[in-house]
């Protein structure tokens, strides 16, 4: 359905000049598209979708201008950040208008560990300078280079640094978030602490995001360490431990099945054949304890380089969270994946999967701290170290992933399900009514990347077979 009458564009080519509306095709194509194409059963539901027209506000008075455009007009409004998303989040379902936020870039102050910034600023961006003043970004996606914090925030659930501080939902880690709501006469909202989780990892359906205040950590030096065995079992305990180690001061630990690290080409010289890795970011003063330790169990230290600040490549973080997807796709394009929560018998639950789906599952392993409350959505707020990670699947069929994914549920293991744009079934979402409140009172009239909230029970656009 076209929604971006000639009424329309006229409008929003003279809030925001005529050079930031984009309705040519090639353009139109990739500022609709994220990378989805990671899912075989999201390219098929995805690969037709796009925008009738991108447009890129430069300041807050032209966003709020375009959106209320839209509400008059009754036309979808799809936010966009760097689109580095893996769920199809930004792909605009019904067409409509795509609000690319990534010219709102500032940093308005970075005072007393607590970053404010414009959505459309690049973590990068962000880390850099934060680093500059002595913080760092509690936790940040692999893609930390490119992304942009509104997309972080309403897209994504954390990465590197989640070993420490856990991811976007961690109590305190969002101090607060100003969303603009999709009215005729649009709001401003604020929200603080607690508030804020209502609004985080939406996909952009409960507001769009104009600014926030991220609070960060005290800046770490640190090496970049690979290590290596062939005994998966050793390096399995080894790596766990190091995890569970608090003294150790970590911003990532990552393991690898073997052949897992032979995609890495970058790494080759430094990987060896039949060796399953592990991947650490350490505080420097302690990178030679960490080594002395696994050289005593028996593993050898593969890679030894600092993580060089002012942040430069080359960057282990590349290689991990969902970086290691796009390296194994790029090996074979017959890989895809699951994102994956393990339960306190990880290794019977890794036993199991290799049991009913010999040599079809890869794992890449990424540990990470929160809370049982936000792990098992239990009233204990207790720190736990948690074991989860982005498995490779070598796809046969949408038949065989939706096995997969039934085993998984059967045996326990959480799935943050990246084969559906759905956001109810893309992540853990305990507070999916107060999302979907927050939906209804800043969204009166459904526009906000419609068909993204399966539970929300209104979408003007849904038509049969629209979705999935
Ligand atoms: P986009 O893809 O542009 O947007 C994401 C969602 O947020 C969309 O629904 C969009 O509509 C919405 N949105 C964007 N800006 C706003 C706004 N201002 N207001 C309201 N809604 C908005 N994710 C992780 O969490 N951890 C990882 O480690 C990680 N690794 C990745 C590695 C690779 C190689 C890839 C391809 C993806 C990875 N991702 C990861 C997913 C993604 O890169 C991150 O979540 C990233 O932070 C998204 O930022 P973006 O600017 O690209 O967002």
């Amino acid at each position: 359905m076209i929604h971006a009458t000639e009424e329309l564009l006229a409008e929003l080519r003279r809030i925001a000049g005529p050079d930031n509306v984009v309705t040519e095709a090639g353009p139109l194509e990739a500022l609709s598209k994220d990378f989805y194409w990671y899912s075989p059963v999201l390219r098929r539901l995805l690969d037709a979708k796009r925008a009738d027209a991108v447009v890129r506000p430069r300041a807050l008075a032209e966003l709020r201008g375009i959106v209320a455009a839209c509400a008059r007009a009754g036309a979808p409004v799809v936010a966009r950040g760097a689109g580095t998303g893996n769920y199809g989040q930004c792909v605009p379902l019904h067409g409509g208008i795509v609000v690319d936020l990534s010219r709102l870039d500032r940093i308005l102050s970075l005072e007393g560990g607590v970053a404010r910034v414009e959505p459309g600023v690049r973590l990068g961006t962000v880390e850099a300078a934060a680093r500059a003043a002595g913080w760092e970004l509690r936790c940040m996606p692999s893609t930390w280079v490119k992304a942009t914090m509104g997309g972080f925030l309403c897209g994504g659930s954390g990465g590197i640094g989640s070993i420490t501080w856990g991811g976007i939902n961690a109590p305190g880690n969002v101090k607060s978030v100003t969303i603009l709501t999709c009215e005729e006469n649009p709001r401003l909202i604020r929200l603080e602490e607690e508030e804020t989780l209502k609004a985080l990892h939406t996909y952009g359906t409960t507001g769009l995001l104009v600014e926030t205040e991220m609070r960060l950590a005290p800046k770490v030096d640190y090496d970049q360490l690979i290590f290596s065995a062939r005994d998966w079992d050793r390096l399995l305990d080894w790596t766990d431990a190091a995890a569970r180690r608090a003294e150790w001061r970590k911003r990532l630990v990552t393991q690898f099945e073997w052949p897992v690290p032979s995609f890495f080409k970058p790494l080759q010289r430094h990987l060896k054949a039949d060796e399953h890795a592990t991947f650490l970011l350490v505080d420097r003063a302690q990178a030679g304890e960490v080594v002395r330790d696994a050289e005593a169990a028996g593993i050898a230290c593969a890679y030894h380089s600092p993580l060089l600040d002012p942040p430069r490549p080359p960057f282990l973080t590349d290689f991990t969270w969902n970086h290691t997807t796009l390296w194994a796709i790029q090996s074979d394009p017959a890989f895809t994946y699951l994102q994956a929560g393990f339960g306190p018998d990880f290794r019977g639950q890794f036993a199991e999967l290799a049991r009913r789906f010999p040599g079809e599952i890869l794992l890449h392993l990424e540990w990470t701290v929160g809370n049982s409350k936000m792990l098992h959505a239990t009233a204990d707020s207790a720190a736990i170290v948690a074991v989860g990670g982005i498995p490779l699947v070598r796809f046969r069929s949408e038949e065989r992933l939706a096995e997969i994914l039934e085993c998984c549920r059967e045996i326990g293991i959480f799935i943050a399900n990246p084969h559906t744009f759905y956001l109810e079934e893309g992540g853990r979402h305990t507070n999916i009514s107060e999302k979907r409140a927050l939906k209804a009172e800043v969204d009166p009239k459904g526009l906000l990347n419609p068909g993204k909230m399966r539970t929300y029970p209104y979408n003007p656009f849904d038509t049969p077979g629209a979705t999935a």
